[in-house]
């Protein structure tokens, strides 16, 4: 997808302060009815310039499948574009760069990209992925957990400088899944997981 140079320009300022690296724009069919928002690229992702290539991409594959959706179908793309790191001690080399996730400041730096794509593709349906997409499409204080596979119609929030988080007029359904890198630190919530993408299947083929 091409975003407007200014919108690129912008976001890239607004985010130099930070412990960042790279630029992940999005991929996937800019017209699809499915948009998927994940939480920040990763150090391949970085590399390639691809949403969900590295492990949590081989999980988002297998959870698609079940799902019954095809990458080249759907758009996918995530709420900061840039790695979030910071600096960790490695035992060989000294000093590495580690994912974390991002911080409000990162997230409302690169807010006018998401703003601008969720208009563009305007999908019928938002997946967000974890805790950090579901917070900043809606703003929710809903636990993650409790309301996994539920599917919302609501506006999502857009920045505005001047008024800050502002609902869109339009509704779209949003659905809460697992950021897919959740399995690997909690691996119990593998069932759960498992019975929501079973459920949001259902929803997805009655209403695609
Ligand atoms: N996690 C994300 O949220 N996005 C990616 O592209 C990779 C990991």
């Amino acid at each position: 997808m091409d975003i407007p140079q200014n919108i690129k320009v912008e976001a890239q300022k607004r985010i130099e302060p930070y412990d960042v690296e790279g630029f992940v724009i999005g991929k996937g069919d800019t017209e699809s009815e499915v948009m998927i928002v994940g939480e920040a690229p990763g150090e391949n992702e970085i590399v390639k310039g691809e949403p969900f290539i590295g492990r949590a991409g081989k999980e988002l594959d297998k959870q698609l499948e079940i799902l019954g959706l095809d990458r080249k179908h759907i758009y996918i793309t995530s709420v900061v574009r840039s790695r979030p790191f910071y600096w960790t001690k490695s035992n060989k080399e000294g000093m590495r760069k580690a994912n974390r996730k991002p911080t409000q400041k990162e997230i409302i730096a690169h807010a006018e990209l998401l703003d601008y794509q969720i208009e563009q593709v305007a999908p019928k349906i938002i997946i967000a992925l974890g805790n950090v997409a579901f917070k900043r499409l809606i703003g929710s204080e809903d636990k993650l957990s409790s309301v996994i596979g539920r599917v919302m119609e609501t506006p999502v929030l857009k920045w505005r400088d001047e008024e800050g988080w502002v609902e869109s007029e339009h509704l779209y359904k949003v659905i809460p899944l697992y950021h897919p890198a959740a399995v690997f630190y909690n691996p119990k919530i593998r069932p759960q997981l498992e019975q929501s993408l079973h459920e949001v299947k259902r929803y997805l083929d009655e209403k695609l």
